[in-house]
């Protein structure tokens, strides 16, 4: 058995960056991953602008008391015709209007006493006080991202202030999907004896949206090699990346990796990791191929490890680790040293250190304790059992990833 880490290097290995890029309107980029780099094309602010609604001034040379008059107002969008060329004269501003010439200062309007058109002020004025600088947030010409960043929908905003319509994207991956064998029924259709719904191809074209990947979904195989042979010799004519699921482990009819060394060849299988040790690794044609262990917990959590790290790769971002917490373990979990183990757990925020507990058998068929599951419990493979109380490494489920989570139990009445 080949252990995980070994396992992802070897992948790493055999994933060469498509190297394709396309052009796209940033309302069209997110997720996408930058393929050159993009730079400021105006300073952000474009002007010296105002922070605060309040007064305009000039803060060289105050008394400690001071009057102004007011002369003119500057709003947003909507600049002062005035400059403030001589001593005591003010400039009415307004959150995110121009500077006035001459005016180097904003005062609260708070901070002001107001009579007819004249303004005191007690408080000692600062140069530069609630005045955003010109370019302060970024300077034309400034990086704003790199070759390689995924672009999130926070990256394309500081696009969308700079002005910018377009980037270049790596184009996205080709991802054929197939499921394997002959107890499969589709969804809509009744089931016959001994015939299960297809889950696995439902669950990775659903995950595949995530991804910067162009899905398609090629449908259900039959066991038999020939057939398995052909269809995937067909699709790598078309497809950056292949994935079946079902039909890689060692019973009779488990036809996928001989199939796949008649087209193509076989890299590695046989992972020490649980679930998911069937999960088998080769090329067809100019295609990587994924063969995916058939128990539904085993095809996520191997989409998870090894398939989703890959797309992103030949899309030519950045590797990544992925982003782990530490919680304290609640119950305890049994294990025995050899695979590492991803259990499904809950993770919750409590005053102190996060909390996991997992959220029941482990069994790699249960989509039951998956479904009420947000991160996996990660059991190194020379761990034995974990006590109630220790700390163990926790990875965040996708979804729960991705969003700011309220905690209902809290916010609820
Ligand atoms: P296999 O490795 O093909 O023997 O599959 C292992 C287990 O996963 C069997 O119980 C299969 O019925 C089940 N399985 C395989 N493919 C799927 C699928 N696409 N959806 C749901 N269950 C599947
Ligand atoms: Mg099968």
């Amino acid at each position: 058995m080949l252990n995980v880490d070994l396992a992802f290097q070897k992948l790493v290995g055999l994933v060469r960056p498509i190297g394709e890029t396309e052009r796209l309107v940033i309302a069209d980029a997110v997720g996408r991953i930058a393929a050159d780099p993009v730079t400021a094309p105006i300073d952000l602010p474009p002007f010296d602008s105002s922070a605060m609604d309040g007064y305009a001034v000039d803060a060289t040379n105050l008394d400690s008391v001071a009057h102004f008059e007011v002369v003119d107002e500057s709003l947003a969008g909507r600049p002062a015709t005035h400059a403030l060329s001589t001593p005591g004269k003010a400039i009415r501003v307004f959150t995110g209007a121009v500077m006035p010439k001459g005016a180097n200062a904003v005062v609260l309007q708070e901070d002001v006493a107001k009579h007819g058109n004249t303004i005191t002020t007690t408080e000692p004025i600062h140069r530069n006080q609630h005045v955003r600088q010109r370019g302060h947030d970024v300077h034309r010409g400034a990086v704003l991202c790199r070759p390689g960043t995924r672009l999130s929908h926070f990256h394309l905003t500081w696009f969308a202030a700079c002005g910018i319509e377009e980037v270049t994207v790596s184009r996205r991956i080709r991802v054929g999907v197939f499921s394997t064998g002959d107890e499969l029924a589709e969804r809509g259709t009744p089931l016959k004896p001994g015939q299960i719904y297809d889950s696995n191809r439902f669950a990775i074209i659903s995950l595949l949206r995530e991804k910067a990947a162009e899905t398609f979904d090629l449908g259900c195989l039959p066991d038999d090699p020939d057939v398995i042979a052909n269809a995937l010799r067909d699709a790598s004519l078309d497809m950056d990346l292949l994935l079946t699921s079902g039909g890689v482990s060692v019973g009779d009819a488990d036809f996928v990796k001989e199939a796949v060394e008649r087209v193509g060849s076989m890299e590695f299988w046989n992972i020490a990791l649980k679930p998911g040790k069937p999960l088998a690794i080769g090329t067809v044609g100019k295609s990587l191929f994924f063969g995916l262990p058939g128990n539904p917990v085993s095809t996520l959590v191997t989409y998870l490890l090894f398939v989703a790290p890959t797309i992103d790769r030949l899309g030519g971002q950045q590797p990544m680790a992925p982003l782990t917490l530490t919680a304290v373990l609640e119950g305890g979990v049994k294990h025995t040293a050899g695979r590492r183990e991803y259990l499904r757990g809950t993770l919750r925020s409590t005053d102190d250190r996060p909390t996991v507990a997992p959220t029941g058998d482990q069994g790699s068929n249960r989509l039951a304790t998956l479904a009420g599951a947000n991160c996996l419990i990660v059991v190194n493979e020379a761990r034995h059992n974990i006590e109630d109380g220790e700390l163990v490494e926790v990875m965040v489920l996708p979804d729960e990833g991705a969003h700011l989570v309220v905690d209902q139990e809290r916010a609820l009445p």
